[in-house]
């Protein structure tokens, strides 16, 4: 989604109106309901962690993908989330089946 500053500003928001701080992790957890971490979003159906990395830290380059250091699925505290290439995340996927 392409974000001009509005829409950062209502993205914001709506990511800190629809979560809720965990003081002991530091982690955001999501609240509204999630189809597979998709949700709506100005009437456009937008995956929940690109959404907020990119109104919180800016665009996400075509090979890369947002994922949660913390591994919280649902945590939407920007500070948790980070870019990987999708090859390398794609051999985490696999380390993390064995
Ligand atoms: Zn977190």
């Amino acid at each position: 989604m392409k974000m001009n500053n509005k829409k950062c500003t209502l993205a914001k928001d709506f990511i800190e109106s629809n979560s809720i701080p965990i003081p002991e992790s530091g982690c955001w957890i999501w609240e509204a309901c999630e189809d597979h971490g998709r949700i709506s979003f100005l009437g456009q159906n937008v995956l929940l962690d690109s959404l907020v990395f990119e109104a919180f830290k800016g665009p996400i380059p075509n090979d890369k993908i947002v994922t949660h250091q913390c591994h919280v699925d649902g945590c939407v505290n920007p500070v948790h989330l980070r870019l990987l290439n999708i090859r390398i995340n794609k051999k985490d996927k696999v380390k993390q089946h064995l």
